[in-house]
């Protein structure tokens, strides 16, 4: 469609053809075809033509699922410690963790706070890709597990949107230890019969999928997400093995019982809605 409208104009005009202004319009990776980016936009960022899910930041993603302006953050201006002060290729982790918020939506790669989804009280942390690759270091441990305590002592269903290459490495075993911590107030909020939805986007790998994101007690993805431990090319530079077809992607990890459904982004304000009433989560 986008050529069309561009030939079009051709025949209308002498005038030299103006260059488009830098991110105007994009490729889908998923039918390669040239989108308008607005229309992409207006389509909650999923390809118009093919239904490929964009990438999209912590802010598009609370904007698409909370109902409008409902979003109570807390605990925003928490930031690393850089517990191991660690440097890379001469530059500073602290130095990267604050240039990293210009591209993200906060000062780390999970935003939490309560929300209302179609009128239902929540709590929501949603991880930022932006940041650093969405990594879990210290401060998305302390973030998620204090949503989590939150939501139990408010009897709010906990909606956790993962996105993220995994543990954040330069926090070493630091980062590590956040597998344990968000696991075990997880438990608790089981205890507490709790409810955990856990939707998995694109990507959603390493230490998250290893602890907490494979932990709901419904566990959704969006389609073609990429979910997995290690990534494929780490796993054939590894083992030097080819992967089935579509491995790691929501719709094998479905049909292998690895998750329990599939959302289209533009169903999942609805489908969240119906599994907190479903579960009997919903106070009002
Ligand atoms: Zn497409």
């Amino acid at each position: 469609m986008a050529k069309k409208a561009e030939s079009q104009w051709d025949g209308f005009s002498l005038k030299p053809k103006k260059e488009m202004p830098a991110g105007l319009w994009l490729k889908c990776p998923g039918c390669e075809q040239t989108l308008f980016k607005k229309k992409v936009t207006e389509n909650l960022d999923v390809c118009p033509q093919c239904n490929y899910h964009f990438r999209i930041g912590a802010e598009a993603r609370i904007k698409y699922l909370a109902d409008e302006g409902t979003f109570e953050q807390f605990l925003a201006d928490m930031v690393t410690s850089d517990p191991l002060s660690f440097s890379y290729r001469g530059t500073k982790y602290k130095e990267r963790a604050k240039a990293a918020e210009k591209t993200a939506a906060g000062k780390e790669a999970i935003l939490v706070g309560k929300a209302f989804i179609k009128g239902r009280p929540v709590m929501l942390a949603v991880m930022d890709f932006n940041f650093l690759g969405g990594s879990m270091g210290a401060v998305v441990g302390e973030k998620l597990s204090t949503a989590i305590e939150k939501a139990i002592e408010d009897s709010l269903p906990l909606i956790v949107v993962s996105s993220s290459g995994g543990a954040r490495m330069h926090e070493g075993v630091v980062s590590l230890g956040q597998m344990a911590k968000t696991s075990a107030a997880l438990a608790k909020l089981d205890d507490s019969g709790g409810l955990f939805i856990s939707l998995l986007t694109d990507p959603t790998t390493g230490g998250v999928t290893a602890s907490f994101a494979m932990l709901g007690d419904v566990i959704i993805a969006e389609p073609q997400a990429l979910i997995g431990f290690a990534g494929p090319r780490t796993i054939y530079e590894t083992i030097k093995v080819e992967l089935p077809e579509g491995f790691q992607r929501a719709e094998f990890l479905l049909e292998h019982g690895f998750i329990d459904m599939i959302v289209h982004r533009r169903d999942m304000r609805s489908e969240i809605a119906r599994i907190i009433d479903y579960c009997g989560k919903n106070p009002a």
